[in-house]
């Protein structure tokens, strides 16, 4: 489930927001509140229908890549000569 802001981020219009849903959407979905995607789902959530200001899912991101926490097997330092 998306949370959808109420007031968009964008413009400040109430309602205008829509959550994204992806894939084939029910017949009778409700069109007031959800907006279609497409088939293959992408990193936004939901989207004004006003301004096209878009929600975009947070992904965690470590920072400096994956694997960052395991300490790194420092390779020895030989001295030269
Ligand atoms: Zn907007």
């Amino acid at each position: 489930m998306v949370r959808v802001p109420k007031v968009c981020v964008g413009c400040g219009k109430e309602g205008t927001v829509k959550e994204i849903i992806y894939e084939l959407p029910a017949e009778d979905y409700d069109r007031d509140r959800y907006l279609i995607g497409g088939c293959i789902p992408e990193d936004v959530v939901a989207e004004c229908t006003h301004c096209g200001w878009q929600k975009i899912k947070k992904k965690k991101v470590f920072e400096g890549g994956v694997g960052v926490n395991r300490p790194l097997k420092s390779a020895p330092i030989r001295a030269r000569g």
